[in-house]
């Protein structure tokens, strides 16, 4: 299944002010036809296209600049996003704030949000655990994606981690094989992929830390340097 091209589809369809296809009719139904970023928040807010409303105690939609240069897309909020109801706000987050600064990209030019709006997880003890957004997931949340890049414009899409790049560029897109490279796409001018900031937080020691800490600021000085 190709994602990247039902993204295209959902977006040129919103971007016409058209209703999406079958698959993701619910969602974008929800959608509002000439949407501005404070109308699809809370149109989102009362989404129920998949079933991972139930469990999440809010959407959480992306933030940003209405005309962001750079947009910036991970998988889905975590445990802290999900309380507090906005994106990138956890140790993940931060550490993208940090290597955004570093690679000399202006967070107030940016937009960050997710391909997947609600929380997903499962118990562990009293512990709320991520779990991996699925395809049909993925696939009934993409038109509110596909509303933000419209309503934003980035000059570049920059996908963080696998899901997000696979969910907008295809699944057969290799992160470890393709991170840090522009790439052509339908989303915008420019589209980039690397890996997810949480990734980096993940890895076993100090000295690996900072080495992907390292290649990660790379690639978002990539996309810096291709904003010109
Ligand atoms: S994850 Fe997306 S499609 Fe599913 S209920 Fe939440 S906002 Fe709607």
């Amino acid at each position: 299944m190709l994602l990247g091209e039902t993204m295209a589809t959902v977006a040129r369809r919103n971007a016409a002010g058209r209703d999406a296809g079958p698959g993701e009719a619910t969602a974008a139904a929800l959608v509002p036809s000439r949407p501005s970023l404070p109308r699809l928040r809370e149109a989102a807010a009362g989404c129920r296209a998949c079933p991972l409303w139930e469990r999440g105690t809010q959407t959480v939609f992306g933030e940003g600049a209405a005309r962001s240069d750079v947009l910036l897309v991970g998988e889905q909020p975590g445990d802290k996003e999900d309380l507090a109801g906005k994106p990138f706000v956890g140790p993940a987050g931060q550490l993208l704030d940090r290597a955004l600064e570093a690679a000399g990209i202006d967070r107030r030019r940016t937009y960050v949000t997710n391909v997947v709006k609600h929380f997903k997880w499962e118990p562990r003890g009293k512990r709320r655990i991520h779990k991996k957004p699925d395809a049909r997931e993925i696939r009934a949340c993409l038109p509110w994606l596909a509303a933000e890049i419209a309503a934003v414009q980035p000059e570049i899409v920059v996908c963080l981690g696998a899901t997000a790049a696979q969910a907008l560029l295809g699944g057969s897109f290799r992160v470890t094989r393709d991170r840090g490279r522009l790439v052509a796409s339908p989303l915008a001018p420019r589209t980039l992929a690397t890996v997810h900031p949480a990734s980096i937080l993940r890895m076993p020691d100090e000295a690996s830390r900072q080495a992907e800490l390292s290649r990660f600021i790379d690639d978002l000085a990539a996309a810096a340097r291709a904003l010109g």
